[in-house]
């Protein structure tokens, strides 16, 4: 595994932090308590769950709005261990995909730092943007830019048959409230009816 890690291309912070992640060395709240640091609270996401890596990079709704913002079919399974589930994405996803769970694993981090340390909230579909933006000025300067492997929204659209409608929703979930919500309503067509 430690192989296929170290050789994904994108920035060394970003690979330096999942390394950490992997090896429960982030100063999430569940490690400073277990090192008997005086922390109080719990995930400053939901308020809901001890903060641990796999929760606040996973498990946690902010974090899986945030997956759920992009067209790779990134997937939650049954286990409770960031190592196993980083693992299982390493061994399904492929090329530009490993890319983007990288960088969007430092990126759900920031996102948590921002709000844990200043009081700063974003979005879980801002932070999948920075994350495609981040990756892209990076590649730019270092080799190619990733465009086909992501999208928003899906890049595949058909017709809906004679006399009905199609109607196309995209949005990031959290805290049970669509944020970022845009609906598209076209007709056999393909023409345009309404958008909101
Ligand atoms: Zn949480």
């Amino acid at each position: 595994m430690w192989r296929k890690v170290w050789s994904v291309h994108v920035p060394p912070k970003c690979l330096n932090f999942v390394w950490r992640a992997l090896n429960v060395a982030i100063p999430c709240v569940t490690l400073l308590k277990r090192r008997n640091l005086h922390v109080e609270g719990l995930c400053p996401f939901c308020h809901s769950s001890e903060e641990d890596e796999f929760h606040v990079l996973v498990y946690c709704d902010f974090a899986r709005a945030c997956w759920l913002s992009f067209a790779v079919g990134f997937r939650f399974s049954q286990c409770m261990r960031f190592r196993h589930w980083f693992t299982s994405m390493l061994n399904v996803l492929r090329g530009s995909d490993v890319q983007i769970l990288v960088v969007t694993l430092w990126l759900i981090w920031e996102a948590r730092n921002a709000l844990f340390w200043n009081d700063k909230r974003m979005t879980p579909l801002q932070v999948a943007r920075r994350a495609l933006n981040f990756l892209n000025s990076w590649l730019q300067a270092n080799s190619t830019p990733v465009t086909s492997a992501v999208s928003f929204p899906p890049e595949k659209w058909s017709k809906p048959p004679h006399s009905l409608l199609k109607l196309n929703v995209n949005g990031a979930l959290f805290d049970g409230l669509f944020v970022d919500l845009g609906i598209v309503v076209r007709d056999s067509l393909g023409s345009f009816v309404n958008a909101m």
